[in-house]
């Protein structure tokens, strides 16, 4: 699903999220999602892109939230990664970046929490 990818990334350009903090002096962290609360994230999304109605998104999160809480896959068959698939349509991490880790980037509190980990599942050879 190349295309995908492509759409994803051009998407995640275009509204210039801010996923990554811009502290490359700091010393690397364990490399993981950063837990958000679903509000909080709205706040900053919205406060990055003044064009977003917050009650969409929140509500798109929302939905996105509870199908990753189920269970929700990627067509490579990794979770959801809720932030991305909001905008990007459901896909994991890796197909939605092109990264093999998450670094600092923003998931759902709520999803981690169920989870159990930071760390995005291994993919299924
Ligand atoms: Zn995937």
């Amino acid at each position: 699903m190349r295309a995908l990818a492509e759409i994803a990334r051009n998407w995640l350009e275009e509204h210039k999220l801010p996923y990554k903090e811009q502290n490359t002096h700091s010393m690397r962290r364990d490399m993981g999602f950063v837990p958000i609360g679903v509000g909080e994230y709205v706040k900053l999304h919205v406060k990055a892109n003044p064009e977003e109605n917050p009650g969409e998104l929140l509500a798109r999160l929302r939905s996105c939230v509870s199908d990753a809480l189920t269970g929700a896959r990627c067509q490579c068959g990794a979770p959801i990664w809720v932030i991305g698939s909001v905008s990007a349509g459901y896909a994991c991490f890796t197909c939605i970046t092109g990264e093999a880790f998450p670094s600092e980037d923003y998931e759902i509190d709520e999803v981690l929490a169920v989870r159990g980990s930071s760390q995005p599942a291994a993919r299924p050879a």
